[in-house]
């Protein structure tokens, strides 16, 4: 079974590229922050906690995103395979994913992270919640906070997987099936 990371800052591109590679291997595509927009719009307690982290930019606890990415991952019994777009943002997160996966006798086949510079992700965020409706794509300051926390508290997650030479840096800047090409590449070679 593909358990496959789509990495990078906010703005990188993950949730355009989950798409593509989501219908090309059959995969489940598995977005926290999806999955946690939804909770907020039903309203739910889970949705009621996250909401004010969310809104300021900040993670969600790591105790709490555990929780529900395991719930989520076992909804899907006969998946072929997961995408993770957002997850893991910390390193507890990613030796969490780890553990989980290693009582399945499974583990994370490949990180793919999407690299973009910093003032082109800003641009692109500003552009994104003219539609996307998300409050914290919306505020310049919130933007620079998500920022600083992807740089803080996520980068790391690469070099853990680096460390396994379980990872690839894709450019994230170019023309999106071209990006998508290389991402297919990474794959095929860990499949
Ligand atoms: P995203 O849709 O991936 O940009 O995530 C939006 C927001 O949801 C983030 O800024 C966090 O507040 C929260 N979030 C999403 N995924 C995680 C995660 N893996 N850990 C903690 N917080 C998360």
């Amino acid at each position: 079974m593909l358990h496959l990371i789509l990495f990078g800052p906010p703005g990188a591109g993950k949730g355009t590229q989950s798409a593509f590679l989501v219908s090309k291997y059959d995969l489940v595509h598995l977005s926290t922050g999806d999955i946690f927009r939804g909770h907020i719009k039903a309203q739910s307690p889970l949705g009621l906690e996250a909401k004010s982290y969310m809104d300021n930019g900040k993670l969600v606890p790591d105790s709490v995103t555990i929780k529900m990415l395991k719930e989520e991952v076992n909804k899907h019994s006969t998946a072929g395979g997961f995408i993770y777009d957002g997850f893991p943002r910390t390193v507890a997160q990613a030796e969490a994913l780890d553990q989980f996966l290693s009582e399945r006798h499974e583990k994370v086949n490949l990180l793919a992270s999407l690299e973009v510079p910093e003032e082109e992700l800003k641009l692109r965020l500003l552009e994104r919640a003219k539609s996307s409706g998300r409050p914290d794509d919306a505020n310049e300051e919130v933007i620079q906070k998500r920022i600083n926390v992807y740089k803080e508290e996520t980068f790391p997650v690469k070099a853990h997987y680096q460390s396994k030479n379980r990872w690839i840096g894709v450019d994230g800047v170019g023309k999106i099936h071209e990006i998508t090409d290389e991402l297919i590449k990474a794959v095929d070679a860990v499949i």
